[in-house]
């Protein structure tokens, strides 16, 4: 690679995806060290075509033939995607193999099925390539009396990415709005779930696209449970780490809420009934008025002559607003949400409770004769219904699936006749983990599957600059099921548990 001095302006996209830091600005101009291993991720991200596709020759260096990408590895270093080093002008690959046992207490109990867990896991184990070659580790061994095969392989998957839960009742960004990293859309916001937000990163579409790289390097390191900073396009600065609380605008989420203003009127009923006359939970989904809605009445309460400003849904319930106010409406005064006050129902000196559906803001008020409400201190009762709520709420965290879709030419290295795998798969013939871990297969064609990135070990994904990310699969199944779909039976090799697997052989 060689840069063009007058071309480059010096923007540093290169310097940020080159994956082995090999670039750096020196002068608001790229200059390319020693350790490039002509991956030609620069020659792809720079917007001004600065990179000139020139093969430098470098003593020692090898070819290393384990993806397309073809990096030309100097000697002592490590390819693009850190999983393999050139060594003697011989490809080593960077980390041990992992078994299943080595894996295994992170993944909770033991599953009870023979074939739901490998013997090996693919963590370490180097990829296949090209496709029609049989997977880096076939192994077999017999459990409980039958020949178990597990065939695993650390395979670029160009359809991946991430589905990023956020459990928070702040306002994050609207729905379709995109999410950017580094400065480039990686993803966008998705429909919430219960109580979380949703990101989508990745995906065959970004990947395949203008900020590839970076896509890639996202979902590698959310995966690899990394911190991470996001943005969403007229919303939200995020800083996300799996596991942990997310960080939005700068304010670090304690709790998720109990549920939406309904539920919270349904689950809290009897504390609210003590609570104060009056008792709305402010929420962004539904907000409730508990004297209208079906819990207060049940427990004997009229309503209230208190009207709100939302729109009713059905008694008692309000769809609400988006926004950084209270319960993630845009309310920044709680008592905005009363619209108006029927005095000849609702008495002067008549309570009014308002607080959030993680309970961290509440407020108490008590109705003048100018049938205004007055702020007034939260009464012991109304304080004991406020901590019910807060006590219930579970830690705010930052959770993450990977999404892979390995129903295409990953299946050679498994099996030579692709579909049978397919079929064997969704009739759990042949279990697919990740890392060890078993997945979520979705219905349908294809092999898409869901993994909990909590469940994998950290630092088991990785990316590729074609650009795809690369994630550790595993298919365990039957000696005799294996050799139906035809297997590649010349290339299993007999797993003993207590004994090493030697790992650090490239093909
Ligand atoms: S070719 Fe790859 S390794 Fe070399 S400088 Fe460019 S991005 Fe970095
Ligand atoms: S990205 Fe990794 S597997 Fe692909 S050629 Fe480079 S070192 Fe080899």
């Amino acid at each position: 690679m060689r840069i063009d001095l007058e071309r480059c302006n010096g923007c540093g996209l290169c310097v940020k995806d080159c994956p082995v830091a090999a670039i750096s600005l020196q002068d608001k101009k790229a200059v390319i060290g020693q350790t490039c291993v002509e991956c030609h991720t620069c020659f792809k991200v720079c917007p001004r075509g600065a990179v000139h596709d020139e093969l430098v020759p470098v003593a020692g260096a090898k070819e290393c033939n384990h993806c397309p990408v073809g990096c030309r590895i100097p000697e002592g270093l490590t390819g693009a995607c850190g999983r393999y080093t050139n060594r003697n002008r011989q490809m080593l690959r960077t980390r041990p193999l992992l078994t299943y046992a080595e894996v295994a207490q992170e993944l909770g109990p033991e599953p009870e099925m023979l074939i739901e867990r490998p013997s090996i896991t693919a963590i370490g184990a180097g990829g296949t390539y090209p496709d029609y070659m049989p997977a880096p580790y076939i192994v077999s061994h017999e459990r409980d009396g039958v020949d178990v095969v597990t065939v695993v392989t650390e395979v670029p998957l160009s359809y991946s990415g991430l589905k990023v839960k956020i459990d928070t009742d702040l306002e994050v960004g609207r729905e379709g709005a995109a999410i950017s990293f580094e400065g480039r859309t990686v993803g966008m916001v998705e429909t919430e779930e219960y109580g979380s937000k949703m990101l989508a990163i990745g995906g065959v579409n970004r990947l395949t696209g203008r900020h590839g790289f970076a896509a890639a390097r996202a979902v590698a390191a959310i995966a690899n449970r990394e911190a991470v900073q996001l943005k969403v396009r007229g919303g939200a600065k995020l800083e996300i780490q799996v596991g942990k609380p997310p960080v939005i605008e700068g304010q670090m989420v304690e709790k998720m809420r109990v549920g939406c203003g309904s539920a919270s009127a349904g689950l809290f009923a009897t504390f609210f009934l003590d609570a104060a006359d009056e008792v709305i939970v402010l929420d962004q989904h539904i907000t409730s008025l508990f004297s209208h809605h079906a819990s207060g009445r049940c427990l004997g309460l009229s309503p209230s002559g208190v009207e709100l400003c939302f729109k009713q849904s059905t008694p008692g319930r309000y769809f609400g607003t988006h926004g950084k106010g209270w319960g993630g409406t845009d309310l920044a005064d709680p008592l905005d949400i009363v619209s108006q006050v029927d005095i000849s129902v609702t008495a002067p000196g008549s309570t009014l409770l308002i607080t959030e559906t993680t309970g961290q803001d509440a407020a108490m008020y008590v109705l003048g004769w100018d049938g205004k409400y007055q702020p007034t201190e939260l009464t012991p009762k109304a304080r004991e219904a406020v901590s019910a709520l807060a006590e219930t709420c579970q830690r705010s965290r930052v959770s993450a699936v990977y999404v892979g879709g390995a129903g295409g030419s990953a299946r050679a290295g498994a099996v030579r006749y692709p579909l049978r795998l397919t079929r064997a798969v969704h009739q759990a013939k042949a279990v697919l983990t990740c890392g060890g871990s078993k997945v979520f297969v979705l219905p349908g064609g294809g092999i898409t599957f869901y993994a909990d990135v909590e469940k994998v070990r950290p630092g088991s994904f990785t990316w590729v600059p074609t650009p795809a990310t690369v994630a550790p699969i595993e298919y365990t199944m039957r000696l005799s099921d294996y050799e139906e779909m035809g297997g590649h039976m010349e290339a299993i090799k007999p797993f003993q548990a207590e004994e090493p697997v030697p790992w650090n052989r490239c093909k």
